[in-house]
């Protein structure tokens, strides 16, 4: 027996504290989500089949999401903000603009995920894991294909590489992020800025890159390997890279808004999205992350962060509301300046 299948009372019995709707209200919940559209919907679509409670989904990236939250702090009207790069959920937790939920389900969860929720004074939980990466397309590429962060910057690339912005995208912080911490902080920026010569256009999503290497716009993408996979998996010549130097991940993360209008529902479904049956719903949906829950199915095709050369990626420090602010005024100020 799949919980997929459960019906709401079932779905209670197994301990799951579901809101019965007393009001119009009750039923409701306003959702914000992170990752692709389509893994969204059918998060939304099985929630309210399972439960009954009405899903309102907006789909942001995830600087856009932290913003629009921090926007609406005196009236929010978002409850959950399920999916996306863990730094902005960090920030908003430090800002307390989420609100604080230890969930039963914390004990099935992988030790990177506990340790988010564990940063976060529990104000957000990891859902997934991912390595960053990029991805090639091998009908553009077909000599002396790129394997290193530094081969992005041969002059026969020009124009020929995306990367999404950092302010609104969560993939392309993580990249500001890993390169601080593999070079150090002059050093990434240099780096950034002779990239910049090689970026045909900073996108507003972090994934639309390996879309455009995908259809031949550009060569390379600048994303999350799983993101690249995703291309690979559906027919495209896309290549996903591990960089030699080593990278930086993420920890996909979910978080309950403070003073959300819909507290009760908010609960159920964060409860429900660490099941191993919500968690399973991102593979049927071209998503190839690792699921936080260990008792969910890892898909095949999802690259092992085990297979990856990681760094230590700090994310207290990145995360916190001081550096992230920082890291983008001087990315604005050296980079975003250039384009
Ligand atoms: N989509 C997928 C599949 C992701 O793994 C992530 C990262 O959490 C995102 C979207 C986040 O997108 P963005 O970089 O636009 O914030």
């Amino acid at each position: 027996m799949t919980v997929k299948h459960l019906s709401a009372a079932a779905f209670a019995a197994l301990g799951f504290a579901v809101a019965v709707p007393a009001t119009a209200q009750a039923d409701e919940l306003v959702l914000y989500c992170s990752v692709q559209e389509e893994w969204c919907r059918a998060m939304s679509e099985a929630f309210q089949r399972e439960t009954g409670i009405n899903v309102l989904m907006t789909r942001r990236s995830s600087g856009e999401t932290y913003a629009q939250i921090a926007a609406e702090a005196a009236q929010p009207r978002g409850d959950v903000w399920w999916g996306g790069t863990g730094d902005p959920h960090l920030q908003a937790a430090q800002e307390g603009l989420t609100a604080e939920y230890v969930s039963p389900m914390l004990g099935e969860l992988q030790d990177w995920a506990v340790r988010q929720a564990e940063t976060s004074g529990n104000r957000t939980v990891g859902i997934y894991a991912g390595g960053l990466g990029f991805g090639y397309n091998s009908e553009l590429v077909t000599e002396d294909p790129p394997a290193c962060w530094a081969d992005l910057l041969d002059p026969r690339f020009e124009d020929d590489v995306q990367v999404a912005n950092p302010n609104s995208s969560g993939t392309s912080y993580t990249m500001l992020a890993t390169m601080v911490q593999l070079m150090g902080e002059d050093e990434a920026f240099a780096y950034l800025a002779q990239l910049h010569d090689n970026i045909s256009q900073y996108t507003q999503s972090g994934s639309a890159p390996i879309r455009a290497a995908a259809t031949g716009e550009t060569a390379i993408g600048i994303v999350f390997m799983h993101d690249a996979v995703a291309q690979t998996v559906q027919g495209a010549p896309i290549v996903a890279v591990a960089p030699c130097e080593g990278t930086g991940y993420e920890v996909g993360s979910m978080s309950i808004i403070a003073d959300a209008p819909n507290p009760d529902a908010a609960r159920t479904f964060y409860d429900w999205a660490l099941t191993p049956a919500a968690q399973e719903i991102g593979a049927a949906n071209n998503s190839f992350q690792i699921p936080s829950n260990l008792n969910a199915a890892t898909p095949e095709a999802a690259p092992r962060l085990e297979d990856v050369n990681l760094i230590d990626y700090n994310f207290a420090l990145y995360g916190s509301s001081e550096e992230r602010t920082r890291l983008l005024q001087r990315w604005d100020a050296e980079i975003g300046s250039l384009a």
